[in-house]
């Protein structure tokens, strides 16, 4: 009786504490780092689909709502979910300050690529709704397609929910550890399936690969829109048809998240392939495997297209 008694006493003084933090990450690939740090101690609840463009993605009253609620707010940076970025410390989320995961000690920024097929497309029409998409970008904020990257990202994730839920600091911690050591994992995997098309240059629908291209040797050759996913204008479509031409690019990949009319247009006439690489996880289920099954999703996509 005594026993249960000290049993009840200590389920009363665990009390919400038990329950863990509300945690909210902006997209896929971060809801799936963070639901592989929570583990058992509870699942992120993910704020944009994969089917919406990490660029444009606007949030309505409930997400609002959802995000005023929140203990913890994970997202990549103010310079891609720029939506999220614009409420960020603001009144209707209650001050509260999310946390940027492009910041995180040891993440590796690379700049936004210059030049050529890379430049940001000047002649793009950009409607006034996406006004704030059109952001002068120093470093490319697609930094999760690097696993290194992400190793730092799953550590930071931990150091803050820690602090947000101390008692359960061994579990995140560990949790982390282990997504890194899988990651290791997936990376032998990735460079090997990846080894015989290393050379083979291809051009992508947006500038989001290059952390991804950096990190297993790959070759592109250009990119249809930039790195802002902005609609092309007709100007880049006749340059990136010449670069096209001139690499003898096998493939022209298109992403879930956009129309694939401007891929057609720029594989017509050629012996190009057209693909799909998806560096969101449009079709991916959220939960803590999908990052490693987006990036092998991706290595896959290459493998097909440029060997075929
Ligand atoms: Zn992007």
């Amino acid at each position: 009786m005594r026993r249960l008694a000290l049993v009840l006493v200590a389920l009363l003084l665990a009390g919400p504490a038990a329950a863990g933090p509300k945690v909210i990450a902006s997209v896929l690939p971060v809801q799936s780092i963070v639901a592989a740090v929570m583990g058992a101690t509870g699942t992120p609840e993910l704020l944009f689909s994969g089917r919406l463009s990490e660029h444009v993605a606007g949030l309505s009253p409930r997400q609002i709502e959802a995000l005023a609620s929140a203990d913890l707010v994970f997202m990549v940076s103010h310079s891609l979910e720029f939506r999220l970025g614009e409420v960020d410390g603001g009144e209707a989320v209650g001050g509260k300050r999310f946390v940027e995961l492009a910041n995180a000690p040891g993440l590796r920024l690379l700049p936004v690529r210059q030049g050529g097929t890379w430049e940001a497309d000047s002649d793009a029409p950009r409607p006034a709704a996406s006004s704030g998409s059109n952001l002068i970008l120093r470093s490319d904020p697609h930094a999760w397609l690097d696993p290194e990257n992400a190793k730092a990202m799953a550590l930071a994730v931990a150091a803050e929910l820690a602090k947000a839920d101390p008692a359960n600091a061994a579990a995140y911690s560990a949790n982390a550890a282990a997504f890194a050591a899988s990651l290791a994992a997936t990376s032998r995997d990735i460079a090997a399936e990846l080894a015989p098309v290393r050379h083979k240059p291809f051009i992508v629908f947006h500038d989001a690969y290059q952390y991804f291209e950096a990190r297993f040797g790959l070759q592109a050759a250009g990119s249809i829109s930039d790195i802002s996913a902005v609609t092309p204008s007709a100007r880049r479509l006749k340059e990136i048809r010449d670069r096209l031409a001139a690499t003898g690019a096998a493939c022209v990949f298109r992403e879930p998240q956009f129309s694939d009319k401007y891929v057609r247009t720029v594989i017509e006439g050629s012996a190009a392939k057209s693909g799909v690489l998806d560096g969101l996880g449009a079709d991916l289920a959220p939960g803590p495997g999908a990052y490693g099954e987006l990036l092998r999703n991706l290595a896959m996509s290459l493998r097909a297209c440029l060997e075929g």
